[in-house]
Order: C-alpha cells, then structure tokens, then sequence
C-alpha cells in the first residue's frame, strides 16, 4: 500500500463526476468511452457517446453495422478512423470482449493507455495507465521534469504508474488519478488547497506548481489550402471520397477538389478556415458545373440535399454547408 492510495482514494469516491460510462462499466460501454475521449473533452463526448451507445449498445449492433452509419454518429469528433477501429475490433471479437491483456492490446486503435484503463475500470485487472493528466500529476507529486506530451517522458512513468497501481481498486485508482489531472492538479493554477496529496507533493511543498510540468514546445500550425467545388444538379450534390492517400480526412466523403472532376469553377461561395490536427486548412468552395460529356470518377456520388450530412461528417463539411447554403 502506497501512502498515496488512502487520501487519493477517499477523495475521488466523494468528489468523482457523475459521467455515463461510470455508471455501469462495462468493457464495451469503458472502451467506446476512452476511444472517444482520446483528443476530446469529457464535455463534448458526452452527447456522442450517449447517442452512440444508443444506437450501437453492444459488440453485436457495433459489429453488425455499417461503416457509414458508424461515421454518421462520430460526425463531428474528429479522428475518424478511432470509429472505424472500433468497428473493426467489435468484427474481431465475435461478440465477447477479450480478457487477456495482449488480445485486447492487439485489438485496432487499442495502445498501452486504453489497454489499462479497460482492464482496471472494467475487469478489475491491477494494470496501470499513464495519460497527459497522469503525467501532470506525476511530474507534480514526484517533482520529476519532463513535458506532459512528450512520450519519452510518458514512457519513464509506465514503471512509476505500475508500482503505484493499487492492487484490488485498480479501476478507482486509476480514474482517480486522472480525475485529479482533469479537476484539480488543472494545467494552469492547480487548485492545490483543494487537493488530497498536497502534503505529499514535492511541487506543492517547493512552489514549483507553474514550473511543472515544463512547458510544451510549440508547434507551428502546417498551412494547408484545398479548393473545393460545389456541383449542384437536380437538387443533388456531387460527393467526392477522399482516398487513402490523403493527409487529412481520408477515406471520408467531401466535396470534390478542382481536378477531381472535368468541372468548369465559378463564383465564390465560400472561404473558411479550419484546423485539423496540427493543420491549419483554409478552403476556398466555388460553384461549379461539369463540362459537357465529362465521365465522373468511380469515388463520386450525387446525393439530395437533406441527405448530406449522412456523408459529409467532417464538422468542416458543416461549416461550409452553413456558408453555402
Ligand atoms: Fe497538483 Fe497541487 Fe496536488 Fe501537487 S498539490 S498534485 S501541484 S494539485
């Protein structure tokens, strides 16, 4: 038992939030959760995932459905192809979760991080995780210095985090950890009156709080621009799949880019920005018409109007909806 574990403990089961998939942890319900709230917020992923568990509630529904209909309810998140390497791993696993610790790290879109946090919260497994708020609060408590996002740092705390582990409330422990990260050891101006480790925090007892974690480095935004074109007839719109090969949004349904298809541009119906990833894409959306007797390439489709958005899941798509239409 580590002198961390009792306070830690006591205060996440009074203060702990009350979020959906807490409530009834099952290993399909914790990992729809933490593929989600990879790169979202708590916020934002609680209505996607109370509307994906909805219409996909077990391995089978996820399993059995369409890779469309799977874009469609994750339309917005980001990070599309977390939502297919969930359909994927429910296609592997002919209805029953995995137990053991390598098959479920072998599942698609599942690493080290998702692994534990499955296996604690919702097997009871004594694994241990380390994610951006484990990291904060390590480098904290233990006034060790490194980057939170760093993952050489991240990777000298998997030692740290399996020691420290607890071994018969993996899943409590664990959440309360990174529940201290998100509440309370915050990024900025942690609440460290408010926190059940302060005197056993080396930060805390030397002022070092704003000091550590060390910042992140900065990243310079990758300026990227994609002119689109909006090709209406009959009152339906011509989709574009984006291939394989592209940097952004692969594999997903937009709108075409000039030289996709044999199309004549014209007026200017739109220019938003957008920021995908580290990407900063400016778009520049005309209307368009085919050039007589043009073939279309295999990877297009028309769709009507209202059925749009069954495609165009990029929240960048409705921006430019919003604009043009
Ligand atoms: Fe974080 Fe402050 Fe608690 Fe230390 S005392 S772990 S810096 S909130």
């Amino acid at each position: 038992m580590s002198r961390q574990h009792a306070p830690l403990l006591r205060w996440y089961r009074r203060v702990r939030r009350d979020l959906p998939w807490r409530r009834d942890p099952t290993p399909y319900r914790v990992w729809v959760s933490e593929i989600m709230l990879q790169q979202t917020t708590v916020a934002t992923v609680i209505p996607y995932y109370e509307k994906f568990l909805a219409r996909f509630p077990d391995i089978r529904a996820l399993a059995d459905s369409t890779e469309d209909d799977v874009l469609k309810h994750w339309a917005g998140l980001g990070y599309y192809s977390r939502a297919r390497n969930l359909r994927k791993a429910a296609q592997q696993m002919a209805g029953v979760f995995p137990t053991d610790y390598d098959a479920i790290l072998a599942l698609p879109g599942v690493g080290r991080y998702t692994a534990g946090a499955i296996g604690s919260i919702a097997f009871q497994k004594p694994w241990p995780l380390v994610d951006g708020n484990v990291a904060r609060v390590f480098s904290r408590l233990f006034g060790l210095k490194g980057r939170a996002k760093d993952p050489a740092f991240l990777k000298s705390l998997w030692p740290r985090a399996e020691a420290l582990v607890h071994k018969t409330a993996p899943g409590d422990w664990n959440q309360a950890l990174m529940e201290l990260g998100a509440t309370v050891c915050t990024p900025d101006s942690p609440s460290c009156g408010a926190c059940p480790l302060a005197s056993q925090c080396v930060a805390f007892k030397k002022g070092l709080q704003d000091e550590l974690p060390l910042p992140e480095k900065a990243r310079a935004p990758v300026p990227l621009k994609w002119d689109c074109l909006w090709i209406e007839s009959g009152g339906k719109v011509l989709l574009w799949k984006r291939d394989d090969s592209d940097r952004l949004l692969k594999n997903l349904w937009g709108l075409p880019e000039k030289g996709r298809v044999d199309a004549r541009p014209a007026k200017r119906l739109a220019t938003p920005t957008h920021s995908i990833t580290h990407h900063a894409l400016r778009v520049e959306l005309r209307a368009a018409v085919l050039k007589k007797g043009s073939s279309l390439p295999d990877a297009t489709k028309w769709v009507s109007r209202p059925r749009l958005t069954d495609y165009l899941v990029s929240s960048l798509w409705l921006k430019l909806l919003n604009a043009s239409t």
